[in-house]
This record gives C-alpha cells, structure tokens and sequence, in this order.
C-alpha cells in the first residue's frame, strides 16, 4: 500500500490549516499511518501540487515571475515531490486522503483552499481509493453565507479521524516526519482542546466533531 495525504486546506474556528500554517489533520494522519503501516510510503501532496499538474500541465505560472506581475497563490505551495505527482498518484498510490473544509472563510495572502465542487473531477480518475476527511465531511463552503458543498459519494469514502489526546501525544510526534516534505517556512498548528460548550455559533462545528476534552 501506498498512501498519500492530499491537503486542500482547513479553516474552523479551532483551528487554521491554510500555509504557511499545517493544520492538525495531516500531522496526526501521517501519524496514524506511519504507526499503522511502519513499511508503507506516506506522501504529502497539497491541491497546489494537484492544480500544477490537472490545471497547468506542471507549467508552473510563478517560474520566473517578472516582479510586476502578482503571484499566483493557487500553485503558490508545491510540497517535495511535485514534480513527481503525477507518476505517484496514478501508479503508486492505493490510497488518497483527502483533507479539505472551511468553515470561517478568509482572505488568505498565499494560499486558495480547494472546494469538493474543484477537487472532485480532478482526482475522480485515479485508480486508487479516495477517502474524504476533515471538516468537509461535516459541511463546507468556500464563502460564507453559502449551502454546504455536496459529498460524491461515488467517488469519496468519509472518515472521520477523531483521536483522543492520549492517541494524540504519540500521534503527533509520529507525524512531525510530514515536515520533511514541504519545503517553504511553515507555522504548526497544536491543539489544546477539542469540542465546545460555550458557543452556539450557526457556522461552527466544533461541537458536532468532538466532545469537550482538553490536553493534560
Ligand atoms: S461554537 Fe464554540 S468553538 Fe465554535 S465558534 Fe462558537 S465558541 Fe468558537
């Protein structure tokens, strides 16, 4: 088996996975995966990698960019093995992740987080299977305001990686080897607490994912 992780990016309120910072998703993923599967191959991919390759024929748009043209901050991020994703994800991958919501949507200086509705047709080829994960699989949207994105379920598995933080505390230490695929200065995200009791904000999930639990 070979995994890849693709990160389309998250924002919720408990947490920001759009770069320069990584969300918690993919650190504790690649966690779980190199505990369960010690032999197996775990690649990080971004939806900047993806768009590069689906969207630009690996013509990456920000190569030798003229200083008075702005960058293009949809293939702005592209992990260690861009050039290679293709060869990866339709010969060696059995499995893709796809982590991908947002639920406070902002405006992001370096960085476009993908939407079900883009990465969907872009990766339903692949003859690998395709799991779905993070705050996507309980409703997302690109702007505020909007209906939640529909799930393809012909294409998409939906898990949920809901670890506690005893599973967290060993988790997260597996997974801080993701960093040695993404190249640009990155800010980590951590957690101290899962779950809320305060708020009944009508955007937020946080409630819904999780019980109140906080780190000892
Ligand atoms: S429901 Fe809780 S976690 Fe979510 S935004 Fe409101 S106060 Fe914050």
């Amino acid at each position: 088996m070979t995994y890849a992780i693709l990160d389309c990016y998250t924002d919720e309120p408990a947490g920001l996975g759009v770069p320069p910072y990584l969300g918690t998703y993919p650190r504790y993923i690649y966690g779980y995966l190199k505990k369960q599967f010690p032999n197996e191959k775990i690649y990080y991919f971004t939806i900047d990698d993806l768009r590069l390759w689906k969207k630009w024929g690996m013509k990456d748009p920000n190569e030798n960019l003229p200083k008075s043209k702005t960058t293009n901050i949809t293939v702005y991020n592209l992990t260690k093995h861009h050039q290679k994703i293709a060869e990866i994800l339709s010969d060696e991958t059995t499995e893709i992740i796809v982590i991908l919501g947002v639920h406070v949507p902002g405006k992001y200086l370096s960085a476009m987080p993908g939407t079900l509705k883009e990465v969907t047709p872009l990766i339903a080829d692949l003859p690998c299977k395709k799991v779905l994960t993070g705050p996507a699989i309980f409703g997302t949207q690109l702007f505020g305001g909007q209906f939640t994105e529909r799930i393809d379920k012909t294409v998409f598995e939906t898990r949920a990686y809901n670890f506690n933080f005893a599973e967290i505390a060993s988790l997260s230490l597996e997974g801080t080897e993701i960093v040695e695929q993404i190249p640009w200065m990155k800010m980590l995200e951590i957690e101290t607490g899962k779950g809320c009791n305060v708020g009944k904000c009508s955007f937020c999930t946080e409630p819904l994912k999780s019980k109140v639990l906080y780190r000892n």
